[in-house]
């Protein structure tokens, strides 16, 4: 039984008053989140306050990114070892945006799973097509490659101790959700890639879906057989939003 877990990926959002009051909103509605393990995944300014707030909540936290460096002459770059003195829990590794924007390669990522890992931290590992992509038929050929690239570097017992996301890049900020049933698609699809590996960690890791998720598609796309709870952008912003998505999984 995977438990689902919905993360809150405030992306570079937000001011200390606005976190105060998000975190605010988040602890005083908690007790209608039945079943979900609940995270936010906070621009790295934040986490102390994040901490501060979130101590002795069942609320985790973590970052966006992570140095493959453990320390050093890195300008700008936040290390594994720094989140986890913050108590973060979890780390985004891959995200699209970073793919795209910071032209992080599938090697990189890959590098950076095992940087979360070797810092205690457990990493969300994004992967996604392009619309691109997926109008061209490669989206398994994509899902694939970038599964594979972490499962040679790490190996399968170590991705069995992170979490993936399923997030197609044409669904994130969009408003364009996938449908359950191509969610569910690809998110069986990516089991089974696992599975390959190991039927074990196929069966235990946990495949998060994230592309434009909102309280009023939550509850159907985490019917489906193999989605085990979301990766929240624009809807972690708001405390009842995120709330309502992280209620969806109630059972
Ligand atoms: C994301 O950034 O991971 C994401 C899923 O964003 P949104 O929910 O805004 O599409």
């Amino acid at each position: 039984m995977r438990q689902p877990l919905v993360a809150g990926n405030w992306k570079m959002n937000g001011s200390r008053a606005s976190v105060a009051e998000l975190l605010n909103g988040l602890k005083a509605g908690m007790a209608r989140v039945k079943t979900a393990e609940v995270a936010v995944c906070a621009p790295a300014v934040f986490i102390p306050a994040v901490q501060a707030e979130l101590a002795g909540t069942p609320i985790k936290w973590g970052g966006q990114d992570v140095s493959v460096h453990a320390s050093g002459a890195y300008t700008g770059e936040i290390s594994g070892p720094m989140l986890a003195d913050f108590a973060c829990h979890y780390v985004i590794i891959g995200h699209s945006e970073r793919r795209a924007y910071h032209a992080e390669s599938d090697e990189l990522v890959a590098n950076k799973f095992s940087a979360a890992r070797a810092a205690g931290l457990v990493p969300i590992l994004c992967v996604g097509e392009t619309l691109d992509e997926r109008e061209a038929g490669v989206t398994e050929e994509v899902v694939g490659r970038q599964l594979d690239a972490v499962v040679a570097h790490c190996g399968i017992d170590v991705v069995g101790e992170g979490v993936i996301a399923y997030e197609p890049v044409w669904a994130i900020g969009t408003g364009k959700t996938a449908t359950p049933e191509q969610a569910q698609e690809v998110h069986a699809f990516i089991r089974a890639r696992l599975a390959a590996a190991s039927r074990s960690v196929a069966d235990t890791v946990r495949v998060l879906y994230g592309g434009s998720m909102n309280p009023n598609n939550a509850a159907e796309l985490m019917l489906q057989d193999d989605i085990d709870g979301g990766l929240i952008g624009g809807a972690s912003l708001k405390a009842t939003d995120f709330l309502a998505v992280c209620s969806a999984a109630n059972r």
